[in-house]
């Protein structure tokens, strides 16, 4: 019974790596989905946090920045004159170097107007003061009951002397804001009421007020590190119909603010707008999506690798399946003829119809020609079973390889030439001894040989060669056959390879000889090559190196 262990070498380990280069990226593909998803619903979560946080911040900002500006605007109004002491104003102003102006009603066409003396240098501001003493005059002259009612209010209810609000002022081409500061003097009765204010000019809010105000709000920031890691927030002032800041916190680094809020008490017109140094919310996003799509591409590039891998795999599964079944029936075709040829001579010679010592030698010569084939196909399939499960033993001997070649061609010499062959060996005597296993050289020897004679249809001429090389000993067998397209040279070493040509086709064989050969010489630290055209016949090389395997 012919057994074959078909599987061996590599089978496992290649399944296994099919199944890791899919699986594993599939897995990763199906893990990462799922925290991709959750990952999109936690960035939304960051950014409405982020929101959240930076609408509080503001809040809170707005809150201490009023109450910044009632304590320094009631400080200064305590300070302010006595409704009956109007001339104190121009020393009130002079203490009082950030107010650009200061006024005092007392009733119907009795305002006191005065402007900061420094700014009375510039022309541009003095024409300004002059404007606003007439303004307020009449202003006043109109509103200043109702406001005398409302800074009373304001007093009874919440406990504060001053209102604050907005005042524009046209200067050049810009709209400039200003703050203006209501409170009822000292001296302000019931029979004589008064109303008395002062103006912040934009030049202080934006220089020195707001920037103050704005660093005092944020937490203490850890100054060094600006990475985006650890994004830190900064703030800014600005008017609500210019996108430009009045006033910024330290490290505003330019942009637009991620959350803004309208001042709604002290600052009416004026806007805060907070955003992360150095980054934007939109940006941390776009980082965390631009890592996610980087690992997706990378997992799904696995992937396509991974499927190119199988497909080629089964491929070449399917490939091998089709050789072994090729196999299987051109083996079973090379045990039949020589058996029925050694059948039909025993039978014959058996039945003792054979006249003649000559012709009896005949076929016993046959049969055991015969036989002799069978074997050497059983040992090649036997020897490539132990191959392929793993067990084939190799045992290296000293040995004479001139020795060796000249016998194990010895026995089939008569043969060849029987057969028409014109047969050339030449053995050089200087190859040093090597360590070899004899019977597998031999074996190998014996396989090209065979394949030579087969394949050798119409120029009939065989070469044996040995020789000595520097880096150690080649054994070259020609031919004068049919030779092998360049495409198929390394193909026909693999196992079950027959090339598809008609003129192989019709030559009985195994494809089995060359893997074998191939195995021998490799396990002897060797090589074999080919060169070889079509027509032109072939030439095998085995290289031997002097130091084998068993010797190291
Ligand atoms: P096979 O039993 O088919 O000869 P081998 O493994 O010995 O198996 O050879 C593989 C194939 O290489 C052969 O089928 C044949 O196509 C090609 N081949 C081998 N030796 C020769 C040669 N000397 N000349 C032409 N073709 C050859």
């Amino acid at each position: 019974m012919l057994k074959l262990q078909v599987r061996g070498w590599s089978e496992g380990p290649r399944i296994l790596v099919l199944m890791l280069a899919v699986m594993l990226p599939a897995a990763g593909l199906i893990v990462f989905g799922g925290y991709y998803l959750r990952h999109l619903q936690r960035d939304k979560i960051i950014e409405a946090v982020f929101q959240r946080d930076h609408r509080q911040v503001l809040a809170i900002a707005e809150k201490r920045i009023d109450d910044r500006a009632y304590r320094i605007a009631e400080e200064a109004s305590a300070k302010f004159p006595d409704a009956d002491n109007a001339e104190e104003i121009d020393t009130f102003l002079t203490t009082h170097p950030d107010i650009a102006h200061a006024f005092l009603w007392a009733g119907k066409g009795s305002i006191e107007f005065r402007s900061q003396a420094s700014r009375m240098q510039n022309s541009q501001l003095c024409a300004e003061s002059r404007m606003l003493s007439s303004d307020f005059g009449t202003w006043w002259d109109m509103e200043g009951e109702d406001y005398i009612a409302k800074l009373k209010r304001i007093e009874a209810t919440e406990g504060r002397h001053v209102y604050i609000t907005d005042h524009w002022l046209t200067r050049g081409e810009k709209m400039q804001y200003q703050s203006l500061v209501l409170f009822l003097p000292r001296g302000s009765t019931p029979e004589h009421p008064a109303l008395a204010g002062f103006l912040y000019d934009t030049d202080y809010l934006k220089n020195n007020f707001f920037p103050r105000a704005l660093n005092d709000v944020l937490p203490n920031q850890n100054q060094g590190d600006t990475s985006h890691r650890n994004p830190q927030t900064a703030i800014m002032v600005r008017a609500e119909k210019d996108p430009h800041p009045l006033a910024t916190s330290a490290y505003w680094d330019g942009g637009s603010p991620e959350v803004e809020r309208s001042f709604e008490d002290v600052f009416p017109g004026l806007v805060l707008g907070i955003k992360l140094r150095g980054t934007t919310i939109a940006d941390i996003s776009d980082r965390l999506l631009r890592n996610e799509f980087l690992v997706l591409g990378a997992l799904s590039l696995l992937m396509a690798a991974g499927m190119i891998l199988t497909y080629r795999n089964v491929a070449r599964e399917l490939a091998l399946a089709k050789l072994k079944s090729d196999f299987v029936s051109n083996v079973s075709h090379e045990l039949r003829t020589p058996l029925a040829l050694i059948r039909l001579y025993a039978e014959t010679l058996e039945l003792g119809r054979i006249a003649g010592h000559e012709k009896q030698q005949e076929y016993y010569e046959i049969i055991r020609k015969e036989s002799e084939r069978l074997t050497s196909l059983i040992n090649n399939i036997l020897d490539f079973s132990r191959i392929e499960s793993g067990k084939k033993e190799y045992t290296f001997r000293e040995t004479n390889v001139a020795d060796l070649v000249r016998s194990t061609l010895e026995s089939y010499r008569f043969e060849i030439e029987q057969s028409g062959f014109e047969f050339e060996q030449k053995i050089d005597n200087d190859v040093p001894p090597l360590w070899v296993d004899r019977e597998a050289i031999a074996r190998s020897l014996l396989n090209l040989v065979n394949n030579a004679v087969k394949y050798s249809s119409n120029e009939k001429y065989l070469a044996v060669r040995l020789y000595r090389h520097s880096n150690g000993v080649n054994l070259e067998v020609v031919d004068h056959g049919i030779g092998i397209p360049a495409k198929e040279h390394l193909k026909i070493f693999e196992k079950f390879y027959r090339v598809g040509d008609p003129l192989v086709h019709n030559t009985k064989g195994s494809g089995l000889g060359l893997s074998l050969v191939r195995h021998i010489v490799k396990a002897h630290g060797g090589d074999v090559a080919v060169e070889s055209a079509p027509g032109k016949g072939s030439r095998f090389i085995i290289t031997l190196p002097l130091q084998t395997v068993a010797a190291q």
